[in-house]
């Protein structure tokens, strides 16, 4: 979502003349768009800012913008432990924006929560040629109880269906051949009578764009309506991101996830049972507050028996002001050897999934160079990166015959038939 953002914030910068340098040394504005989800991810942006004050004693004239969820939760310390930043934005802020590049204003905070808006009208710039991102819902109504995004960004809203459609037709014209859709739960998406599964089936009507995805799915509202949209589409890409944080009962209550193991379970065999070759990635969070070694055990048991083909793991990171936070903490330590221990089973269970490809045929929309000079990368439709040599160019759909993996990632070469 923050890289979608970062190009419609790029946008409202291009319409006013400005345009992108390759180096912080050669910019005159600077944009820091911020995360707030885990501590690590505010420690990283305040290292940042910090490292940015040197280019002000260069270049006095250059305007330091501070923006996202951070800029909203924290601005009162940005503000005073960093003198030198201008502008302080918060997500629903900023068609503020182009007011603030003339120089008639030099500081100013602009955090204030604002449930409508959607960005109605903007266009997102797209600097991923291939594979765009475009937000159909923001905010979130789930109040997870770990999770600070439904207090930063405020409540769940679904953009028109036709303004969504403008900006993928308008991409479409720019060469966009993959649409990725985004919310914190896309299947909550609902616009007057258009729900997810609807939107969907408009997305693909583009003659243009040969691929749609969405994420994130929460697993409480994953449909059969949007299960039978992907089964009878060529172009909706049979991958699923549905993030289950925890295997234990008791932890997925203590979180609000508002589903059990074994619901969790039943749908992944429903899933799997109506969608070929079907790919099903997630998010596990270890260490919440009064998660026991059974609870950790319970984690690692689905995680073997649904043998994820990706998964982001994270630990348990406190969010002053979520209810979690009043659950206190458990020790640091303890989460540490919990997260390596989840990432190792993980690990082997991606690479061993990756290793059944060996030998056969993949659909690849090739998306750019690999770092090697005579070869590309590429998605399958199962959001699997594949490295591929071949007589191909960026925006190709071809189909690759996977030879090796390397470290975990597929390897082939470009068959035609
Ligand atoms: N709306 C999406 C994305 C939320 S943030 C979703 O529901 O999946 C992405 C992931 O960050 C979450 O799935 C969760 O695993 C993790 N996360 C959220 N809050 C966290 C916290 N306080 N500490 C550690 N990880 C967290
Ligand atoms: Fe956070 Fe839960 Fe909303 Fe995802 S669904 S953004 S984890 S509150």
């Amino acid at each position: 979502m923050n890289v979608y953002d970062s190009q419609l914030i790029a946008k409202f910068l291009i319409k006013n003349g400005f345009s992108s340098v390759n180096t912080p040394e050669d910019a005159d504005i600077i944009f820091i768009n911020t995360c707030s989800v885990r501590e690590h991810a505010e420690t990283r942006a305040f290292g940042r800012i910090a490292s940015l004050n040197r280019l002000k004693i260069d270049n006095p004239n250059l305007k330091l913008f501070v923006v996202g969820c951070m800029a909203k939760r924290m601005e009162e310390k940005i503000w005073t432990k960093f003198p030198f930043v201008n502008f302080i934005v918060g997500p629903d802020n900023y068609r503020k924006i182009p007011d603030l590049l003339n120089d008639s204003i030099t500081r100013g905070i602009f955090t204030t929560e604002n449930n409508s808006e959607k960005y109605t009208g903007c266009i997102a710039s797209n600097d991923r040629k291939v594979s765009s991102f475009i937000a159909v819902t923001r905010g979130c109504n789930n109040f997870c109880s770990y999770c600070i995004v439904p207090y930063l960004r405020g409540r769940e809203r679904s953009r028109n269906h036709k303004d969504i459609m403008r900006e993928i037709t308008l991409k479409a014209f720019e060469g966009v051949k993959e649409i990725i859709l985004l919310g914190q739960n896309v299947n909550s998406y609902n616009y007057g009578v258009v729900n997810f599964a609807g939107l969907l089936k408009m997305v693909q009507t583009v003659p243009q764009i040969e691929r749609a995805r969405f994420i994130t799915s929460h697993p409480k509202d994953v449909t059969d309506e949007l299960l039978d949209i992907i089964s009878s589409s060529d172009k909706i890409c049979n991958h699923l991101h549905l993030p289950l944080q925890s295997g234990s009962n008791r932890i997925l209550s203590l979180m609000n996830r508002q589903y059990t193991r074994e619901y969790y379970i039943k749908l992944v065999e429903k899933i799997r049972g109506k969608l070929q070759s079907v790919a099903i990635t997630t998010d596990i969070l270890v260490g919440f507050p009064t998660e026991k070694e059974e609870d950790f055990k319970a984690t690692l048991d689905i995680i073997r028996r649904i043998r994820f083909d990706f998964a982001y793991m994270f630990r348990y990171s406190k969010r002053e002001g979520t209810r979690a936070a009043e659950l206190g903490d458990i020790p640091e330590k303890i989460k540490g050897e919990r997260l390596k221990e989840v990432i190792a089973l993980q690990n082997k269970i991606t690479k061993d999934k990756n290793s059944e490809l060996v030998g056969k045929s993949v659909q690849v929309l090739v998306e750019a160079k690999s770092r090697r000079a005579d070869e590309f990368y590429g998605k399958t439709k199962e959001n699997k990166a594949v490295v591929l040599s071949g007589n191909v160019q960026i925006g190709d759909i071809v189909n690759v015959k996977v030879s090796e993996i390397r470290g975990w990632t597929p390897y082939g070469k470009v068959v035609y038939e």
